[in-house]
């Protein structure tokens, strides 16, 4: 499934923008600064394809990739809780998300992202409650977890298990990854490929 390249397709500010329903579509979510595209680039095994959500006035897209071969679409959506977000950004932010995710047939699973240093934060939660009222299944991914001591690690699973407990479209299994040692990469890829069989 990852085997071959993916491909940046579009950025779209306007649910309009994007394409047609034909495809199983995952998307990826988390904080600005969470490693979202060190994730997807990793997972992915290219260097450049996320770059582009990275680069001002891309930010507040949903940046499209597709792969070549497979019927997959990634969805990057944009970072929250930039503190210096414009309010009205923010805003337009939360409405087409809230959108997306509501209006998406297609969309299989998000994988939140949340800092391995820190475990959820309040926006995290926020989102997490939005994707339990769209009945939309998702994934929590902790990332950076090569940073934290091995106990600070386990505190932060805790706190993040406690946080997904009761809530009815989480998937009880929290994954672990660091993209700068490539840890938790191919279960992550397995959880993918398993989406697409289902
Ligand atoms: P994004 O804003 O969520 O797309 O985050 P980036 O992927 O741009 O990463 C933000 C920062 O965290 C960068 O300085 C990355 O080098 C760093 N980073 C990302 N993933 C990891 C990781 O697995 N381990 C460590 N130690 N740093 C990471």
């Amino acid at each position: 499934l990852f085997a071959r390249p993916f491909l940046f397709v579009k950025g779209c500010v306007r649910i309009a923008d994007l394409p047609p329903m034909d495809r199983v579509e995952i998307a990826f979510a988390g904080r600005s600064n969470v490693g979202k595209s060190s994730l997807i680039n990793a997972l992915c095994g290219t260097s450049s394809l996320a770059r582009t959500s990275n680069t001002p006035g891309r930010t507040q897209e949903l940046n499209i990739f597709e792969s070549q071969s497979e019927s997959l679409r990634i969805v990057d959506m944009p970072g929250y809780g930039y503190a210096k977000a414009p309010e009205d950004k923010v805003r337009q932010w939360t409405r087409l998300i809230h959108q997306y995710l509501t209006g998406r047939a297609t969309l299989r699973r998000v994988y939140v992202l949340v800092d391995g240093r820190h475990g959820p934060k309040d926006n995290d939660l926020t989102v997490m409650n939005e994707l339990d009222k769209a009945a939309v299944s998702y994934q929590v991914v902790l990332t950076k977890a090569d940073k934290p001591s091995a106990g600070e690690l386990t505190k932060v699973i805790s706190a993040t298990q406690a946080a997904i407990t009761k809530r009815p479209a989480a998937h009880p299994q929290v994954i672990l990854t660091s993209s700068l040692k490539g840890e938790g990469l191919r279960e992550l890829r397995t959880e993918i490929a398993m989406l697409l069989e289902s």
